[in-house]
Parts: C-alpha cells; structure tokens; sequence
C-alpha cells in the first residue's frame, strides 16, 4: 500500500534529526530517507510507531530482516557514494535499501538469493518506477550474468564468513566494497579500498560491530536458509 500520511512525514524528520546526532551527515543520503516512505517495504501487520525507530529491524517474508535505519544509513555513508555511479547490492531483501540508493542517484543492481523475496520485490521497485536491476541467485562469488562487469561500489547487506574475492573481483581498482565480515555475533562492519587486484592491494578498515543475517553461499536458493 502506496499511502504516505503526514504522521509518517513528521516521524521521519525525527529520525532523519535522531540519524544526524548519531554521526550520519551525509546530506544526500539525509534527503533520501527523509524521502522514502520505509512502510513501502514492511509488512502490513506492523505497527506503525516501529517503522521509524532508528534502532529496529523489521521481520520480512523467508525469515529475513530490513535493516534498522541506522544501519542502513551507516552503511550507506560508508560508501562514499557519488551520484551515476554503480552500485551491486548484495541481499536484495525489501528493496529499501536498494530505493536508498536508487534516490542518491545511483545506478543500482541488486542480487536477492530467496525466489519469494526477489519476485516481490522486483514488482514493488518497478510500480514505484525505480529502475534497479534485479537479480534472483547466490551472489556469494558473483552472478554468471554479471560476469566481465564491474562496480564503483559494493554493498553487502548480509554478514560474509570471509571476504569473497569472487565479489572483489567485481569491483573496479579505486572502487568501495562496505561489507559486514565474521560469525554471526560476532560481525564487524569493514569498508574495503580495492587498490589493484591482487589481495594485498586491498587495503581494510574495520569498523564497529554488525549485526546481520548470514550471506549463504549455495544454490538451494528457493529455501529459507533455515530449511
Ligand atoms: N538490503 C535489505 C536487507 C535484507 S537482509 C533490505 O533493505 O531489506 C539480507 C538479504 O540477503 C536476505 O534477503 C538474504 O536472503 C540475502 N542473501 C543472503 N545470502 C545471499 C547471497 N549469497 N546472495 C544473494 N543474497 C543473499
């Protein structure tokens, strides 16, 4: 449902105000959540007063989870995004993650690994006339179909075991991964520099503790992960 009433305006500014004391000063990306409606992407069973807490994730279909907005919003400036530039979102989810970009002016392209998630979401992005391209599979290494392209920027929304390389293949040199590394809690938020292409070239900063679902490596992606 496509509504967006004045209470939910006026929630948002105070999380975009609650966002900014936490240290998000990314105006660009300020704006954009200040823009988007995130009920769009929630279930409509929640209760409304949840949906701009800046600290609450929310449950979605296949035993998933959006990202609380102040993780999103953290990540999100880590990229150091410009506009036109491309970006490969890894864990697809309820796309707000993937309209955060899309409203920074970023060319986006989005793998979800859950068929149900992905055809889902694929709809609700197009009738919102967002243009991201969507991807159904396991994008633990990459896509074939992606293969030969590569990224300004690499946003991994679920928690990797290890660093992929087959996904930092598929960033250009002088390109950002923001990828959350490590057994689930016990995660830590790492931004990636890749200098060149060889691995000591890629040069890691480590930030503050993450919490995410696991990035699965593995075809069975019809299944929830559970199963
Ligand atoms: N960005 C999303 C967050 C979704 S949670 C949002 O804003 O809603 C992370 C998602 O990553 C889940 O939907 C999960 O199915 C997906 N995922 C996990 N491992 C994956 C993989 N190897 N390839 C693609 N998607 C994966």
């Amino acid at each position: 449902m496509t509504i967006d009433p004045p209470k939910y305006k006026a929630w948002r500014r105070q999380m975009v105000e609650q966002l900014r004391q936490r240290g998000i000063s990314d105006q660009r990306l300020l704006d954009a959540m200040q823009k988007l409606p995130r009920q769009w992407f929630c279930p409509d069973t929640l209760l409304d007063n949840l949906l701009y807490d800046i600290d609450c994730a929310i449950k979605i279909d296949c035993d998933q989870t959006i990202s609380k907005p102040y993780t999103v919003a953290w990540q999100t400036q880590l990229l150091e995004l410009q506009p036109t530039m491309s970006v490969l979102e890894v864990g697809t989810g309820s796309g707000y993650q993937t309209a955060v970009l899309c409203e920074m002016g970023a060319r986006v392209y989005t793998v979800e690994r859950q068929s149900i998630l992905f055809r889902k979401t694929k709809a609700l992005l197009a009738s919102l006339r967002y243009t991201a391209r969507c991807y159904l599979g396991d994008c633990f290494n990459g896509l074939p179909e992606m293969k030969g392209f590569k990224y300004d920027r690499i946003l991994v929304t679920c928690g990797a075991p290890s660093l992929p390389h087959g996904l930092m293949q598929m960033l250009k040199t002088g390109g950002i991964m923001v990828i959350p590394i490590g057994p689930e809690g016990g995660q830590k938020m790492y931004r990636i520099h890749k200098e060149g292409d060889s691995p000591d070239l890629w040069r890691k900063e480590v930030f503050g503790d993450a919490y995410f679902v696991p990035m699965l490596e593995g075809k069975a992606f019809n299944k929830p992960y559970s199963l």
